[in-house]
């Protein structure tokens, strides 16, 4: 039964069919470098390099003419900007992306190479918030949070379809934590076609937002540090509403990884199964190798992008 009236099921197969035309249907692999049986969902290969063309293409598919005259405004920490300018250039809509000055340059001249317009303002993703709230009151624009919305959560919730369709077996999923939208939807999706499978989020100890979050039983604000995990950065909202409660309520546990777990798993997706990841889609790894998971298998971890800047991601890679 589902007790939320703002996501169900109905909704992500909708979701799903919607945005299939422009999303890849991602592979899900084996990652056979670990004795045990641990899956990798390669969002990775998604398009704009990150899952969050998922979300961004389910809501910016359903504005009627006259909002994507007025255009669509967004605060991101990179990806669900670009994932914001992709869908809108799709659809012929004006996008505006607030960002702010921790947001790393290879994420922002991608950014501006969809043709978006580009605000930066302020030294964390709290303060872009602000950028973008004003724009959406003078500018009449239409907002497209990065989580904290329905079409958001049902968009990035068909991750989680895909999941059990591929592995119908798995006891334990691994997701990349920060706002909750990736893992509120996956989280839903997979609870709601098997109760009993184990959800597990994993955030960085730079910035725990949604850890210190549900520990305080209420959003509450954390200091947003630089880390390799910068899509990981940003606290939740003062205002929450959809993705708090969902992983208050559906997510098992939370788990916090080091700058230098995160740089290990980097390291070890490259130098052991071939893949480039961003440090934000690295972490479930990094906490697998730290030790720091009851492995029930068989396991899946998201891979949720891989937006990073090559020349630090080699210099990474590199040093031991
Ligand atoms: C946005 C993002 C996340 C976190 O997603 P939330 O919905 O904010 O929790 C994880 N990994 C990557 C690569 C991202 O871009």
């Amino acid at each position: 039964m589902n007790k939320y009236d703002f996501i169900t099921c109905a909704d992500v197969t909708a979701a799903r069919d919607r945005i299939a035309p422009y999303i890849n249907r991602t592979p899900l692999v084996r990652a056979e470098s670990f004795t045990p049986e641990i899956y990798l969902k390669l969002e990775t290969l998604q398009r704009t390099g990150a899952f969050k063309i998922r979300g961004a293409m389910n809501r910016i598919l359903q504005l009627d003419e006259s909002e994507k005259k007025r255009g669509v405004v967004t605060v991101s920490t990179g990806n669900h900007g670009r994932a914001v300018a992709y869908a809108a250039r799709m659809t012929g809509t004006k996008a505006t992306i607030c960002m702010s000055d921790m947001v790393p340059q290879n994420k922002r001249d991608a950014i501006g190479a969809l043709g978006a317009d580009i605000v930066i303002e302020g030294h964390s993703q709290d303060e872009a918030a602000i950028a973008a709230d004003r724009m959406v009151k003078s500018g009449n624009m239409v907002m497209v949070p990065p989580f904290d919305d329905p079409d958001i959560l049902a968009g990035q919730a068909t991750i989680g379809l895909e999941i059990h369709d591929d592995v119908p077996q798995a006891q334990t999923i691994l997701v990349p934590l920060s706002g909750g939208g990736l893992m509120g939807g996956i989280a839903f999706a997979m609870k709601s076609l098997n109760p009993a499978v184990r959800v597990i989020g994993v955030s960085t100890i730079q910035c725990p937002a949604m850890a210190r979050s549900i520990e305080a039983g209420k959003p509450v604000d954390v200091v947003e540090n630089d880390s390799l995990a910068d899509s990981l950065g940003g606290g939740i909202g003062q205002d929450n509403r959809y993705s708090f409660p969902l992983i208050r309520d559906l997510v098992d546990d939370i788990i916090l990884v080091s700058e230098d777990e995160i740089a290990a798993a980097m390291r070890y997706l490259f130098l052991r199964e071939g893949l480039v990841t961003e440090g934000g889609a690295a972490v479930c790894v990094a906490a697998i190798l730290a030790d720091k998971i009851d492995l029930q298998e068989p396991v899946v971890c998201v891979l949720s992008g891989r937006n990073v800047d090559m020349r630090h991601f080699l210099d990474i890679v590199r040093s031991s």
